[in-house]
């Protein structure tokens, strides 16, 4: 049982002024782990206000130094990453897999950005002006709890590659991961003010954050729905937004796929961090005259995914991050039926010998339309559906029906033809043929999926604005 009772402002670990306290559950047993005092509006400002003397002393600062503090968080984060995985593992339950793989991304983001910084162009000759890409100002990051360490880890590389500091303000669930990773990033040393964490709750911190006047720019990842509520509160402030939100990404199962190698990546891409991912691959399409080989496929490969406990190696889905993430798959799967379409395999309830914890039935609907809001709506479960097309132009269309448009992926023997499918999609990323994961691709969405990039030089751009000098 461990109380979090500190937040993190101006390079020290404080008290909040605000006294709520919220529950840690950890949700394959759901027990109760611990608790989090949750910061106020005067944290906020503190906070901010923190960021706000560091501001002038990062925006002077050089490549090199800026390159200096991102590889001493990367060496903070690599150097013991078990007590990350441990507490990742219990208070949000993804499976070994994935943690490991989380953990070392959240390395990888400082380095990335550090070879970003490095070679990004801050001084320039446009014209016969010169040039310089400056922070906007104060960076107000808010995160969710699907990868608590990737996120604050990206923000965080963000705000140090553009010369600006940040206040952070992670999921209010995720508090004990928050607190061994801040300690971590405490180690690298960064100077007072330039990282400052604020525990607390999207109403009351995240309010207070995207409404502060000193806060330049928010960078938010999360629901689209919050993200229309932090869009308006931006507006007074002249505020640029970055909003990396929610999807619907279409899986193509082309006709030549060979589906010995296409079945296991639809599903593992439908599936990857238990189905609670914006990434997922959760409309799988599939040509109409391989329907019946192709859904046969993956209900045998679906029922052998193992569902349970986060520390057993062979488990591929964990439990959802908490009840109410589990009670919202519940209802997806009844409106799913309610609409029409037919179980494939899963549905309501937990798995079987599973009767404690947060566990979902992995699920794929058939015989789904379009128009149906399961196949419109973004779940965050393990909840699949499988649509059949006749052709690659009606594939197409139905992968570019959607309101979302953050990831796709392609599966196809002839991988020219995959794409030239991929470079019909409009969304951010497509990910032909179970490609592993690049570190240096650009990641954000079009339509309802966001507004911005990050990652890279992308990700920079949107944190900086050039200011210009001529001369006569
Ligand atoms: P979920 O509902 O699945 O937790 P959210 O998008 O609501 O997804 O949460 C993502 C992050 O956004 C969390 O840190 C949450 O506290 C925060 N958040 C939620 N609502 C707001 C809001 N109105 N203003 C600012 N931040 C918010
Ligand atoms: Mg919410």
């Amino acid at each position: 049982m461990r109380s979090i009772e500190h937040i993190y402002i101006n390079g020290k670990f404080v008290v909040p002024h605000g006294e709520d306290r919220l529950d840690l559950i950890n949700p394959a047993t759901e027990e109760r782990i611990g608790d989090v005092r949750l910061g106020n509006e005067n944290d906020v400002r503190a906070a901010v206000a923190a960021a706000k003397r560091a501001l002038p002393a990062l925006a002077g600062s050089t490549k090199a130094e800026r390159i200096d503090m991102l590889h001493s968080l990367r060496d903070a984060i690599a150097a013991n990453p078990d007590e990350l995985i441990q507490t990742m593992t219990e208070e949000y339950g993804a499976p070994s897999y994935f943690t490991a793989f989380s953990v070392q991304n959240t390395a990888s983001v400082f380095d990335v950005m550090a070879e970003t910084v490095a070679e990004y162009e801050f001084d320039r000759v446009v014209g016969k002006s010169a040039v310089r890409m400056l922070p906007r100002g104060v960076l107000a990051a808010i995160t969710p709890w699907n990868s608590n360490f990737g996120f604050i880890a990206t923000k965080l590389a963000h705000a140090i590659g553009s010369g600006s500091p940040l206040v952070i303000k992670p999921a209010e669930q995720s508090a004990l991961q928050t607190e061994v990773l801040a300690k971590r990033l405490y180690q690298a040393g960064l100077p007072a003010g330039v990282l400052n964490i604020v525990n607390g709750t999207g109403p009351v911190v995240g309010a207070a954050l995207t409404s502060d006047p000193d806060v330049a720019t928010i960078s938010f990842t999360g629901s689209t729905q919050a993200a229309k509520i932090i869009q308006r509160a931006a507006i007074d402030g002249m505020k640029r937004v970055i909003l990396e939100l929610g999807g619907k990404a279409p899986t193509i199962i082309m006709p030549d796929a060979e589906l010995d190698k296409a079945i296991p990546v639809a599903l593992m891409s439908g599936f990857a961090n238990s189905g609670q991912a914006c990434v997922a691959g959760t409309r799988i399409l599939a040509p109409r005259s391989r329907m019946a080989e192709i859904s046969e496929r993956l209900k045998v490969e679906a029922e052998k995914l193992k569902v349970g406990a986060p520390r057993d190696a062979e488990v591929r889905i964990g439990p959802m991050a908490s009840r109410a993430q589990w009670e919202r798959i519940q209802m997806y799967i009844r409106l799913g039926i309610e609409e029409g379409a037919t179980l494939l395999t899963g549905g309501t309830g937990r798995p079987a010998g599973l009767d404690r914890g947060w566990f979902a039935r992995p699920t794929i609907f058939v015989d789904v339309h379009s128009n149906m809001r399961i196949a419109r709506e973004e779940i965050f479960g393990p909840v699949l559906c499988l649509i059949a097309y006749d052709d690659e132009d009606e594939a197409v269309e139905i992968a570019n029906n959607s309101e979302y448009g953050l990831q796709a992926y392609v599966l196809g023997a002839d991988q020219k033809r995959a794409v030239q499918i991929a470079e019909r999609l409009l969304v951010g990323r497509v990910v032909v043929n179970g490609a592993p994961h690049d570190p240096r691709a650009p990641f954000g969405g079009f339509k309802q999926s966001g507004i911005g990039r990050e990652i890279g030089a992308f990700g920079l751009d949107g944190l900086l604005e050039p200011r210009a000098i001529l001369t006569a």
